[in-house]
């Protein structure tokens, strides 16, 4: 049986008791139909009304089936026609095969031969349909995406000016009150700067993935030793962990590893990583950023593990999306060094655009409540680069 409410069948058959058999019949699977005596009015039946399906006799008086396919295929091409014909002129449904017929039942009429001719028809025209909406909804996001990306440019944009002018006055001031040694004021003037110094980092890490998509990193690659840079940055950021009382070790492959790729944009996918296990650590937990040479596979793993608070399992690929974030975005607190401080949900993002513009995976392991580990993949340098 059927259950498509949507499909109507107008069925052309010019003998009136096999027409009201048919009819009978495709009521009885479930079918809409309606019922025309030749083909002429067939055709008027067509205009005033839509039918998804046509089956038509092909031999008939006045016009026949072949003809009336014909006139119903120019009107309309996206009508299925499933042509009815005797065993003795069979060539003719196979030559109105040729000119678009969906299928033809042979008479005398087989009840299961034309349920299963129906049911192709029916398939087909739902896989069409669902083809239409899934191309207007791809259609849709993509003009959503690029609503999006304009909306973080022009924000950007708009942003960045007056951000640009509050720390340029907040520098004069800064010098102002330096100079008349008046410490209280020394203390807000700096908590203002560092607020300002995140919300443009914010800024810039906006900025840095809308531009990412379009950003040709092969112009900026050279071969650098991947050692040196880990080591710069846990130098970099060893203060920060130092104040929330976490541990930051690194455990280096014993022999320089090379590798040809961004550099800056590398740094930056490191520090985003390292940033994310301090922010995501309680007090006296221990980080630890290594490095290891595959050989046998001739690649680099770049490895920041945590004992901080873990993934959910089901999140962990949700986590790279842009905007993306496992807790509640209230629970934020102001800073970024924070237990579980300020961010919007880019980092990831952007470590994961960085290294695979440089041709690299990156992979997460995480527990609830025991910690993550996440591994940047780089390919090494070929010996002759
Ligand atoms: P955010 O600015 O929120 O840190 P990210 O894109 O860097 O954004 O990370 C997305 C989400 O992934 C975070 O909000 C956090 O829920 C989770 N996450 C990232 N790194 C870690 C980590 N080391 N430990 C636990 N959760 C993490």
């Amino acid at each position: 049986m059927f259950h498509e409410k949507d499909i109507k069948i107008l069925l052309i058959e010019d003998e009136q008791d096999i027409r009201e058999s048919y009819v009978d019949m495709l009521k009885f699977l479930g079918l809409k139909a309606e019922a025309a005596e030749n083909g002429i009015e067939g055709l008027k039946k067509l205009e005033q009304n839509n039918f998804e399906i046509v089956m038509t006799d092909l031999n008939m008086p006045e016009m026949d089936g072949m003809e009336t396919m014909r006139r119903i295929k120019k009107k309309n091409k996206e009508i299925e026609v499933i042509v009815i014909t005797g065993f003795a002129t069979i060539e003719n449904a196979i030559s109105a095969m040729k000119q678009g017929a969906f299928d033809y039942i042979t008479k005398p009429v087989s009840f299961e031969h034309v349920k299963i001719v129906l049911n192709k028809c029916i398939q087909k025209i739902q896989a069409q349909r669902e083809n239409v909406e899934l191309r207007d909804s791809n259609t849709q996001l993509r003009e959503l995406n690029e609503l999006k990306d304009k909306f973080i440019t022009i924000t950007n944009h708009e942003l960045r000016t007056p951000m640009a002018v509050l720390r340029g006055y907040i520098d004069l001031l800064d010098m102002e009150i330096t100079e008349l040694g008046n410490d209280e004021m020394d203390e807000y003037i700096g908590i203002i700067n560092n607020t300002l110094t995140e919300m443009m980092s914010m800024i810039d890490s906006m900025h840095d993935l809308s531009s990412l998509k379009n950003f040709v990193t092969s112009n900026e690659k050279h071969l650098f030793d991947i050692n040196d840079l880990l080591h710069d940055v846990v130098k970099e950021n060893k203060i920060f962990f130092h104040k929330r009382r976490i541990r930051l070790s690194q455990e280096l492959n014993s022999k320089p590893i090379y590798v040809r790729a961004d550099e800056k944009m590398i740094r930056k996918a490191v520090r985003e990583l390292l940033q994310n296990a301090l922010k995501y650590t309680k007090e006296d937990g221990e980080v630890i950023l290594s490095s290891k040479d595959v050989d046998s596979r001739q690649q680099v793993f770049i490895t920041v593990s945590d004992n901080g608070i873990g993934i959910p399992a089901d999140k962990l690929e949700l986590i790279f999306e842009p905007f993306y974030e496992v807790q509640d975005v209230l629970h934020h607190s102001t800073s970024k060094t924070d237990f579980m401080g300020g961010g919007i949900g880019m980092g990831l993002s952007l470590v994961k655009e960085i290294v695979e513009a440089n041709e690299g995976e990156v992979v997460v392991e995480s527990v609830p409540g025991k910690g993550s580990a996440f591994i940047i993949i780089l390919p090494k340098a070929k010996e002759n680069d």
